[in-house]
């Protein structure tokens, strides 16, 4: 059985830890809460660590003399420098970082879609961009899962996004006892996960492990990181996943009856409509990886990315669009 390492993940803290919002309150968050087991939350509020207080008056992000600034319109007071600071010095206090889930829409946390205003007064937002510290972590983590809670309300979006963060800590493990053993079981358990991600880079990573021996294992894990990081920063294509479903079909395909093949394909049919999540056929799938002992395919992480736990098939229908 694979093991799955406990992803280090930083969490907005008015997400259901503390009521820090400016209104005092906070917003629980189901799949918050869900994750919490299979993770170490690191909490942040960047407004209160920097003095705001509780409650508050709120910010917002004003564009004016071609740069945008982090203001309290109430007080005319401008954080955007001590915001900027305090960002500075809480990622250089951490240690190991694998994900971050931070509060949408907000001028300091959101990723996206933040509004953006011509002024102080009473006026309609001009624009949309990222957070002062979700916009930081954009730049800083690239390649790393980075989300909102409403996005994460989506069930392809949430699948991704566990996906990444348990395969990015499990990559992060191999760092730390680095061995050439340890690569060539990392390349050959996610062997379907990349094929379905992207096979042009998959390719390029078993070459890399192909012809290590010739290199030093620091320069190799450099070298594979970067295509790696690369290959999971794009959510694979719907018709990538259907490939290799059908491909884990093939193992199984003189052992199921033909109702039972009927019946998967019909499956792959309504997760090829977008009715049902990618978790549901590969649930089926593990079903015969179970029933017929495949240990090959036991081992392959694409049929278990993340705990089965964590599989949750409710979608609210927002966030489509990707990231
Ligand atoms: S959105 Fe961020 S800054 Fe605002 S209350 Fe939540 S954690 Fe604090």
């Amino acid at each position: 059985m694979l093991r799955l390492a406990k992803p280090e993940v930083v969490v907005s803290r008015c997400l259901g830890f503390e009521s820090c919002r400016y209104n005092a309150q906070m917003i629980p968050n189901k799949f918050v809460e869900k994750l919490e087991k299979f993770v170490n939350y690191r909490t942040v509020c960047p407004e209160y660590d920097i003095g705001l207080g509780v409650p508050r008056a709120p910010i917002r992000m004003v564009f004016r003399s071609n740069e945008t600034r982090l203001v309290q319109p109430l007080t005319g007071v401008d954080v955007t420098e001590r915001l900027l600071e305090f960002t500075e010095s809480f990622f250089a206090g951490l240690e190991r970082v694998d994900g971050f889930i931070l509060k949408s829409a907000s001028p300091t946390c959101g990723i996206k879609d933040v509004k953006v205003y011509p002024g102080e007064g009473k006026v309609a937002s001009s624009g949309r961009d990222s957070g002062f510290f979700g916009g930081t972590v954009l730049e800083r983590y690239c390649g790393l899962p980075i989300e909102d809670e409403g996005r994460l309300s989506n069930f392809t979006i949430r699948e991704h996004f566990l996906t990444i963060l348990f395969t990015v800590t499990r990559f992060r493990d191999l760092s730390i006892n680095l061995t050439r053993k340890g690569l060539v079981d990392f390349q050959s358990d996610n062997k379907l996960l990349f094929m379905s991600y992207n096979q042009n880079e998959m390719r390029i990573m078993g070459r890399i492990i192909g012809k290590m021996d010739s290199r030093g294992i620091e320069e190799v894990y450099s070298d594979y990181s970067s295509h790696f990081y690369k290959m999971m920063s794009t959510p694979p294509k719907h018709t990538s996943h259907i490939n290799v479903l059908m491909h884990g079909l093939g193992y199984f395909s003189n052992y199921i009856s033909s109702s039972e093949k009927r019946f998967f394909l019909e499956t792959l049919e309504r997760y090829r409509d977008g009715k049902i999540p990618l978790s549901v056929p590969l649930y089926i799938l593990r079903s015969y990886i179970v029933a017929f002992d495949s240990e090959y395919l036991a081992r392959q992480t694409f049929f278990q990315p993340y705990p089965a736990e964590l599989i949750e098939i409710t979608d609210s229908g927002k966030g489509r669009s990707g990231k």
